[in-house]
């Protein structure tokens, strides 16, 4: 298919219209074409070659609207560090509709009904911050929104600094929110709640459709999805830093990057987003946030499913389905086969050995996939490896319980833990050639997120641990 022929479908615009608002996108000055991403675009089973038409600029820019298309904002509202906002939406994106079932959305594409007193802009650097690390996270294996394109202009913003507007076109098999219930639920529109339970349930748990007792089913899948989500960002390190619940998605994926980071060295209590003084959303919280974020989303949904029966719900969350979708993601991490009772207390002293060491986390899973049992490469990672020889002679003694072959088990760690991820301090280059008009960094960091696990000797430098100036870098909601 080329960009002449896209055939969108808008299934959202049949609810009424306070669910979302149709409106004008307002194009950028001088629009120029950044990125493509073919391995995107192929879901959507559009050429590869897309990239160099003229029109993908137009389509992003929103000065060539396919037919059938009337761009869209959706309504929600959501808890923003645990307070209530009753009116969100999408302030900067416009949604064209959904081919193959992905909702094409154009971020930063000028002011909505929904834009409050901001500019309906997203700057480059954040654009180019979500596009590639979507496209890290997906290769990673890690439920999320993907993204097509980008593209940037002359259109002038003001942030921290003056910075040039972009667009980014994402893509997603819903951008329904936590708080697209709650928006429903405190105006008392139990209707329209209904309405929408609906909906999400037809187009994203459609096995549910017809079962009498859809809406605990729906609920209860929802609660798993996000357990096995955050379970899937803690093995990997991932730290999301705004974990409000209009950022939390109706089917689990991780949706609106913003000031997010990947753990440099391991650190229970790190906190990327510098506006976030209490450390609400610090790495180690995330899965109790997880768990209150699911805990306004059931009172959202209290007309339509017994409070009681999902708070059951809620209490296994916290006794055990959160727990056992976390022990699942760092066994295979540990390469460990066996389901073993002891496996939590190993993880737990994995925990408190990484906290002490001072170790790259993902440097460290990388090494341990190589382990034959000689623990000078692993003790050379560490400011303070004294704390791994305790923690070594209790995995020698697991892995005595595993009956895999050694090679079995270091080549499907090697398939789990990557060489690869994106660092803020590497997206932060990639940014400020960008700014240069050099787009080379962009393209190599898109490659290299979309091989996480593969030995890319040109980018060997991109697997180093980081350098001691850039650890930690955090961010701020409008950088
Ligand atoms: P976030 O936490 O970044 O996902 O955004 C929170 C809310 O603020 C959403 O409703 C966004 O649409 C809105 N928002 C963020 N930045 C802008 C902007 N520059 N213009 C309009 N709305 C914005
Ligand atoms: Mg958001």
């Amino acid at each position: 298919m080329t960009l002449n022929n896209l055939n969108f479908q808008s299934n959202y615009l049949n609810l009424n219209r306070e669910f979302y608002d149709i409106n004008k996108t307002t194009p950028l000055d001088e629009p120029y074409f950044i990125s493509f991403n073919p391995t995107a675009s192929a879901l959507i089973e559009l050429n590869e070659d897309s990239g160099s038409d003229p029109l993908f600029i137009e389509l992003l820019n929103g000065t060539h609207i396919p037919k059938n298309v009337r761009p869209f904002s959706m309504c929600y509202a959501g808890h923003q560090f645990s307070h209530y906002a009753s009116r969100l939406g999408d302030g900067r994106a416009h949604n064209l509709g959904s081919i193959n079932g992905w909702h094409l959305q154009t971020k930063g594409s000028g002011e909505t009904l929904y834009s409050r007193t901001a500019d309906g802009r997203a700057a480059l650097p954040s654009s180019i911050r979500e596009y590639l690390m979507s496209e890290a996270m997906h290769h990673l294996g890690i439920p999320t929104t993907r993204a097509l394109g980008i593209i940037g202009s002359k259109t002038k913003l003001l942030r921290n600094n003056i910075e040039y507007a972009a667009i980014v076109m994402r893509m997603s098999p819903s951008w329904v929110r936590f708080g697209t219930f709650e928006y429903f639920y405190y105006l008392k529109e139990h209707d329209k709640l209904k309405t929408l339970a609906d909906y999400v349930i037809v187009e994203s748990y459609p096995h549910l459709k017809d079962d009498e007792d859809k809406y605990f089913k729906f609920f209860t899948e929802v609660l798993e999805h996000t357990a096995n989500l955050i379970a899937k960002w803690q093995g990997i390190g991932f730290c999301h830093g705004v974990m409000n619940t209009d950022n939390m998605s109706i089917v689990g994926l991780t949706i609106d990057y913003g000031p997010f980071s990947m753990l440099d060295d391991f650190k229970f209590g790190f906190v990327c987003n510098s506006t976030d003084k209490a450390g609400r959303y610090a790495y180690g919280e995330q899965p109790n946030v997880a768990y209150w974020n699911l805990t306004m989303f059931s009172k959202a949904l209290s007309s339509l499913i017994d409070q009681k029966r999902m708070d059951e719900k809620l209490e296994a969350y916290g006794d055990f389905i959160y727990s056992n979708a976390y022990i699942t993601v760092m066994r295979e991490k540990l390469g460990l086969i066996k389901n073993l009772e002891e496996d939590q207390q190993l993880i737990t002293s994995l925990i408190s050995t990484l906290q002490d060491a001072y170790i790259d986390h993902t440097q460290f899973f990388r090494a341990l996939s190589r382990y034959d049992g000689e623990r000078i490469p692993i003790f050379e990672l560490a400011m303070n490896p004294v704390p791994f020889d305790t923690w070594l002679d209790r995995y020698d003694a697991r892995l005595k319980k595993e009956s895999t072959t050694q090679s079995k088990r270091q080549e499907a760690m090697l398939q789990t833990n990557p060489k690869y991820i994106l660092k803020n301090y590497m997206l932060k280059q990639a940014i400020t050639l960008a700014k240069r008009g050099d787009f080379t960094m962009v393209e190599t960091l898109l490659h290299i997120a979309q091989h996480p696990y593969d030995e890319l000797p040109k980018y060997e430098k991109f697997a180093e641990e980081t350098p001691e100036e850039h650890k930690n870098i955090t961010l701020s909601c409008s950088s």
